[in-house]
């Protein structure tokens, strides 16, 4: 997979379109997906500004701190041109001179930091401020061929890591002790960053963000592992199996596994162009609340992945927005009991012209170390 593939310098004409179409002069990117998404480079976010000013007509140029302009120069910013600044001078005047020109309304990167949005405020007054996402969300919300390899390069690497995960995870070691396994894993499988690793046991698993604690594992307590990282290519994983170590689950535990499991597996096979996001969303729901477990299924079902680890689109109620060929997100049912333990099952999947492609492909089901 060529660099050129997955990110195309025609990308930057598109986005110059778009912005014009969208009533904007310019959009305004400091580091982060939008940026990376555009010219491929993956700026280091600091107190210095790096900003491409992607005028809706004309050159695009790229702002950089003269000691990044060796970065910047090795990314695939084809047709960008590249602009360096030194420590004791004013940046902004340089995002002014890239406009070319009087603007009234500009999109900013949507995590711009707040002290870059005010001194564009400041250095453009008069100008509207909007969110670039305006413009890059419907690039950005349905994948290329290359970037569904990348996502699934990705969800292979972090697949191989869950494979691993009986030699790590035993009653009597703590959350975080199998965490550092996991994460040195995760490198090991091709991730140039760990995201985030989540060890939940027993009465932790009740909780869907909890990361790691001292607290050792007991024997016959589920175990929710979610998981993730960042490849080379910039793309993300994001995958989540639950485990049982040592001896058998509770009996109340493996009912509601079970409807979980259901749950998860109808939700994927719902995935096909036109059901919405809404519609997928009720397809995990419906058979938890069934069952009585429906207060205990408390977040969304899924999100958009990609550059960002969370991005459109997300499968939630209220999103009526059907979805198309490309899209990509995961499917994450969960049920949480406070005070006892909790279980969630997750993959990453990507809308095909006609159903669903998991990029996640270990069993679902309970996994007994
Ligand atoms: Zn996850
Ligand atoms: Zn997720």
């Amino acid at each position: 997979m060529g660099i050129d593939e997955l990110y195309p310098p025609d990308r930057l004409i598109a986005a110059q379109r778009a912005t014009a179409a969208a009533g904007l002069d310019a959009l305004l990117l400091t580091p982060g997906s939008d940026l990376r998404y555009l010219t491929g480079y993956d700026a280091h976010a600091g107190e210095r500004l790096t900003c491409l000013v992607l005028p809706a007509v004309g050159e695009p140029t790229l702002i950089v701190p003269k000691l990044e302009r060796p970065a910047a120069e090795a990314a695939p910013t084809t047709g960008v041109r590249i602009v360096d600044h030194v420590d004791g001078t004013d940046p902004y005047p340089l995002v002014v001179a890239a406009l070319d020109g009087p603007v009234t309304a500009v999109g900013l990167s949507n995590r711009m930091w707040a002290e870059q949005v005010l001194a564009l405020r400041a250095a453009l007054p008069g100008a509207a401020l909007r969110l670039a996402a305006e413009v890059l969300r419907e690039l950005r919300i349905r994948k290329s061929p290359a970037e569904v390899a990348a996502l699934a390069e990705a969800g292979a690497a972090i697949d191989q890591v869950h494979l691993r995960m009986g030699e790590w995870l035993r009653p009597g070691r703590t959350e975080a002790e199998v965490a550092t396994d996991i994460a040195a894993a995760i490198r090991a499988a091709g991730h140039v960053t760990v995201d985030f690793v989540i060890v939940a046991a027993g009465p932790n698993g009740a909780s869907p963000h909890h990361g790691t604690s001292d607290r050792p594992i007991g024997v016959g307590e589920p175990v929710v592992v979610d998981i993730g990282g960042t490849m080379a290519s910039g793309y993300r994983s994001d995958c989540t199996r639950t485990y049982v170590a040592g001896g058998p689950a509770p009996a109340d535990f493996l009912e509601y596994y079970a409807v979980l499991h259901d749950a998860q597996r109808a939700a994927v096979a719902a995935v096909r162009p036109g059901v919405t996001g809404a519609a997928a969303d009720a397809a995990a729901r419906e058979p938890i609340a069934a069952a009585g477990y429906g207060p205990a299924f408390l977040h969304r079902t899924g999100h958009g992945i990609g550059l960002d680890g969370h991005e459109e689109p997300y499968l939630v109620a209220g999103n009526d927005r059907p979805l198309e060929a490309g899209m990509a997100f995961s499917i994450e049912p969960g049920i949480y009991l406070a005070g006892r333990h909790g279980a969630r099952i997750e993959d990453i999947v990507v809308c095909t012209t006609d159903g669903v492609q998991r990029l996640n492909t270990t069993p679902t089901e309970l996994i007994a170390l």
